[in-house]
């Protein structure tokens, strides 16, 4: 890859991102690829680096280059790999895991101990020229899917991990909390599973209405009252009677959200967190109790993932296109993020560095 840019969007420090060549990386294995990355998606956890420098115990302290919802076009391959060659159009895994360790080994490599995850402190991310990967965490796409759906992969993965980790099967009623990329993409997830209700709850009211024209049967708008009144509300609205929904998703991460999840949720029911906010709440315990309610949590994603997001684009079951508010070009990199603070955008898609449309 003589001579070719790799000029990637690094965070220094909070509030302070700079533009530099880095040197193009090198196959470590045989089983490698290296891809040009085209498009790369801001997400919450971006933002959170750029904005604050940390997030929990992952504290920058060496410059790092930011983003990890990328699609690109492989450049070239290692002796080993069989399944992709150059030209062909990927949405990149961002995070490889050691695959020897018993989390990995169980098929939850998602808990690796020893992942190496993009954009995660200490390793950089994608928003660079050239990323090298093992080719099985290169998801070849389809012909009829573009490369800006493609950078969609990565939220959707997280939604399919979510909604599989609630065990939601046909005919069921399911509640999403929050109307962001994740909880929307939830609520699509749920709808292709068969879902028969999925109620989008948001604090905003333009979010609902995105959300009843992309995947909600029912939307809510949470109200300043108490969380077993918002509960009563959303089973009113959604026709769920004094029962309650089978499955309740919090994407919020917001704790009033959290709290009125385990009064919404029927006897016997599930309930998944996988918004992410304060570390510690109130969380109603009783509720939980009495009710026997299954609770997981869900982090990022695993075996089967990645491949059944890209099936669920492929197949026309969640249409991503929808969500992307706007491309803005690799050079104006930043805008991206502060569009997506302002809460002003759904998805922002950064074109580039290596531009294919
Ligand atoms: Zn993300
Ligand atoms: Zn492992």
């Amino acid at each position: 890859m003589e001579g070719k840019s790799n000029l990637s969007f690094i965070l220094n420090k909070p509030h302070e991102v700079v533009y530099a060549e880095r040197e193009v990386p090198k196959l470590q294995s045989p089983h490698d690829v290296l891809v040009a990355v085209n498009y790369t998606g801001i997400c919450g956890s971006d933002v959170h680096y750029w904005q604050h420098g940390a997030i929990g115990h992952f504290v920058v302290r060496e410059p790092m280059v930011l983003g990890h919802e990328s699609a690109g076009t492989v450049v070239e391959v290692g002796s080993a790999v069989s399944d992709l060659k150059p030209g062909d159009r990927v949405a990149l895994e961002p995070g490889v895991p050691c695959r020897r360790c018993r989390q990995c080994l169980g098929g939850k490599y998602n808990l690796c101990p020893d992942m190496v995850f993009a954009a995660t402190p200490p390793y950089h991310g994608t928003l660079t020229g050239f990323w090298a990967s093992p080719s099985d965490f290169c998801y070849k796409l389809p012909d009829h899917i573009s490369l800006q759906e493609g950078a969609l992969v990565e939220p959707l993965a997280v939604a399919v991990h979510i909604v599989r980790q609630g065990r939601v099967s046909p005919g069921q009623s399911v509640v999403v909390m929050g109307a962001g990329p994740v909880g929307l993409l939830c609520a699509a997830v749920a709808r292709a599973f068969g879902a028969s209700k999925v109620v989008s709850v948001d604090i905003v009211r333009s979010k609902l209405d995105f959300a009843a024209s992309f995947a909600a049967t029912h939307t809510y708008l949470s109200q300043r009252v108490s969380a077993e009144e918002n509960a009563r509300n959303i089973r009113t609205t959604a026709g769920l009677g004094e029962v309650g929904a089978d499955v309740v998703i919090d994407a919020s991460g917001a704790e009033p959200s959290i709290q009125a999840s385990l009064h919404v949720v029927r006897t016997g029911g599930t309930y998944v967190q996988g918004g992410m906010g304060k570390s510690d709440i109130t969380f109603p315990i009783m509720a939980m109790c009495i009710k026997e309610v299954t609770v997981r949590g869900s982090f990022r994603y695993a075996s089967g993932d990645y491949a059944l997001a890209v099936d669920l684009i492929s197949t026309g079951k969640v249409d991503v296109k929808k969500l992307i508010s706007e491309v803005v070009s690799f050079d104006h990199a930043e805008e991206a993020f502060k569009k997506v603070q302002g809460g002003e955008a759904i998805k922002v898609l950064i074109a580039g560095p290596n531009e294919k449309l």
